[in-house]
Order: C-alpha cells, then structure tokens, then sequence
C-alpha cells in the first residue's frame, strides 16, 4: 500500500465508516466527462455523478470557466450587508426554474442545512401567526433528509439513525411508506393514514416534509405522482405547510425538472442542493413563496434566524448559474429519456434472478435490489476490474450516470453491473 493510502486509512473518515476498520478506497487523481482517472493509470465510466450531482461530467469546459472567471474577481465575501452579481443572477434562474409561488431565495451551504432552513422556516412561520402549538413535522417512512439534527429527526425511523439519536431528536410523526409505486395503477387507499395522521394531528402540524416521488438514499423508492398530490390536497385543507425535498430529484434526474412536477403541484418551500452546481462544490438553496416569507418576516421576531458564514459564496453561485444554463440549452428530457430507456432494456433482465428482489428504473436512477446486502468492498473492487464505478449501498445496486454519458459507456455500466451480480 502506498504513503497515501496508508495515510488515508490511519486519519480520515470518510462517508459512514469506521476509523479502525475502513472499507478500501481507490485514489482518483482527476476526472473529465464520463470518466474518472485512478492513480494506477485506470480509467472508470461513472455511474454515479457523484451521488447524484455531476450531470454534466466532470471537468467541464464551462463550468471551469465559471469559476476560473469568478475566482479573479473575489471567491468569497460575506453575505451580510454586502451582496453580489452571482448570487443575484443565481437567485433569479432558480425563481425561472422552480414553481411559480417559489420567489424568496435562501442559499445555504450543503443540502442538510438547506433542510434544516425549511423547517426552521416553517416553525417560524406558524410562530409568527400566532399559533405556537403547530411545531412538528409529518413525513413517510423511507425518506433520506439528511445527517444533521433537525434532518436526522425526519428520516426513515427504521434506517435512519434514529435508534442511535432517538434521545436527542425531536419527535416527529410517521406515515407508512406509499405502496404504490410510480407506475403501478392508482389506488386511493393507499393515502388512508396520511391521511388519518392529517386529520387527527393537523392542531400540532407545522410542515409536512418529503421526497417527491423518488426516495433516495432512504431506500430508492418510486411512489405513485397522485400520492404526492393527495398530499398536496390535504395540506391545503388543514392549513399546514408542504415542504419538499428536491435534493436528489431536483433539475431533471427522474425526468421532469424537479420531482413535483409529475403530480402538477408546487411545494410552500422546497429545498433544493446536490446538482445544483453540476457537482462543483458544496451549495444548496431554499426556496419559499412570498407568503411564507412575508409572513416570517413580518411576524416576532421579523427576521429569519438563519445566517452561515459562507452563505452565497460567489465562486458555488457562479458555478451553480453556469450548471443552470447549460441543462437549460440542452436537450435534456431526451437525453434522459434514452437513459431510462437504455436502463430498463439493460437492467430489467436482472429481475429473474433469485438473489434479485426488485428491478425498478425511473428518469436516469437504475436500481437492483437485491434480496440480501452485497459486500461493497468486494463488489466495488469488481466493478473496478471492469472498469466501472458503482457504489452500492445495502442491498441497493444502483446507476444514475451523468446526463451526458454516451449509449456505449452506459451499456458497458450495466452490463459490468448485470454480470457481476451474477457472479459476486
Ligand atoms: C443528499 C440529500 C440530502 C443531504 O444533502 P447533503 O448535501 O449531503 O447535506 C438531503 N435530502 C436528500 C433527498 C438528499 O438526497
């Protein structure tokens, strides 16, 4: 093992790992389109955008520009008293390209924080009516919502990390997950208690929050599009507040823009992060409509109580204004049409096999689930060997390429993926 990797192992976490027995990692010492280059000299096809963000590839001549012009300028000024033309002209694509009632922009630092603005926004805005007892939220089982406290709170009970928190975390209210997944036939009951958790705690209610249509790293679930509008009706009918999380789905992953507009409705805040800089650097946004902002703002204390240091930094808004302007000038919904159609003739296949539980592919997300946990390391090295990069998680196999990626490199991903879960 080499200096860096023996350095690597002894002092650095990584993503949900042990310090003293790490899972392997490999040393990626640049990346451009579809490919990220290895230190041994080995090229991989990613299948991953880097959870979820790098739509448009890596090193892109555009974004590069971006922030290469924006870093001769400034690459970061603080945000309070002072503003500046990229978080300006970000703002103003992000209220082109989001739902119409969506108009007051709040850009935080990571999708988590962006999470946590939501709720807080909501808290505050029942605060400032006067109603003080609508402070909990409701979601569904299988959300992903993030890793701080406030998100951690509304993940999935089960696998999330509730077990562990449970006596730090706010306690918050649980519908099953749908069952009716996104292109079964409809069936209305599947709303019954969600319904029946409205009805009863709606005094106590201050935001439903959840993932639009797509369940991410919850469990990688497609639930129906008239689910999500239900529960738009309800919300209006007992007056509390709908967030969404469009960390994952956001900017035309499952097909449309973002996740909400299969069901044709709008969220009161949505939160939005991952892709939003075409996987450059950490940012994300809440948006609110002027209602709910309006309201906060001109309720006790008047302001919003929220303010990170690096709130609105130039160098990510440029980036992020960059990444909106070019999905806006391309072809995307065809482009994610051919990868959605690649991956069910590639994948579906899968679906006979009796280690395999479910295939199921939405938009540019292929998922294998299998009916046991996979042995990442040992799975991960042989997507290596074939020249593949593909990050299961649980029993969760999965592919959701950059937007850009040729029919070729996508139908080597998935038949590295078919083949070597056939023979793990
Ligand atoms: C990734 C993700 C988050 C958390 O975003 P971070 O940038 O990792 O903090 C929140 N919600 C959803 C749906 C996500 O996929």
């Amino acid at each position: 093992m080499n200096d860096l990797l023996d350095f690597d192992r002894r002092h650095l976490w990584h993503p949900y790992t042990s310090m003293t027995n790490p899972l392997p990692v490999y040393q990626v010492e640049s990346a451009s389109g579809v490919r990220l280059r290895l230190a041994d000299g080995r090229e991989l096809i990613d299948g991953m955008s880097s959870w979820w963000a790098a739509i448009h590839g890596y090193n892109h001549p555009a974004l590069n520009g971006a922030v290469e012009g924006q870093l001769k300028k400034m690459a970061h000024v603080m945000f309070g008293g002072i503003t500046h033309r990229p978080a300006v002209e970000l703002a103003d694509s992000l209220i082109r390209l989001t739902p119409e009632p969506l108009e007051r922009v709040f850009l935080a630092d990571s999708g988590s924080v962006s999470v946590e603005v939501a709720i807080k926004m909501a808290f505050q805005y029942w605060q400032a009516r006067g109603q003080t007892a609508k402070n909990r939220m409701l979601t569904i089982r299988g959300g992903y919502h993030g890793d701080t406290f406030g998100a951690m709170a509304v993940c999935d009970p089960e696998n999330g990390m509730h077990h562990i928190f449970q006596a730090v975390l706010p306690q918050h209210l649980f519908a099953p997950r749908p069952k009716c997944r996104f292109d079964d036939p409809w069936d209305e009951s599947d709303l019954a208690d969600f319904s029946a958790l409205m009805e009863q705690h709606h005094n106590e209610l201050a935001a439903v929050i959840m993932e639009p249509v797509v369940q991410g790293a919850g469990g990688m679930h497609f639930y129906h599009s008239r689910y999500l509008a239900g529960v738009r009706e309800l919300c209006d009918r007992y007056d509390v507040l709908l967030i969404l999380d469009e960390i994952a789905t956001g900017f035309g992953r499952s097909g449309t823009m973002f996740g909400c507009d299969h069901a044709g409705i709008s969220p009161d805040i949505i939160c939005l992060g991952k892709a939003l800089t075409g996987g450059y650097m950490t940012l994300a946004a809440t948006l609110a409509t002027a209602e709910v902002a309006d309201t906060i703002s001109t309720g006790d204390p008047g302001l919003f109580m929220h303010g990170p240091t690096f709130m609105a930094n130039p160098l990510a808004c440029a980036v992020a204004t960059a990444s909106l302007e070019l999905l806006d000038n391309s072809a995307w919904q065809e482009k994610i049409k051919e990868i959605e159609t690649i991956l069910k003739q590639e994948l579906t296949p899968c679906r006979e096999r009796a280690s395999v539980a479910d295939v199921r592919v939405l938009g540019a997300i292929g998922v294998v689930e299998m009916k046991e946990a996979v042995d990442v390391a040992r799975i991960q090295e042989k997507f290596v060997e074939r020249g593949v990069w593909i990050r299961p998680f649980g029993r969760l196999v999965y592919i959701m390429p950059p937007y850009i990626i040729s029919k070729n490199d996508l139908r080597q991903l998935c038949t590295a993926l078919v083949e070597v879960l056939a023979a793990p």
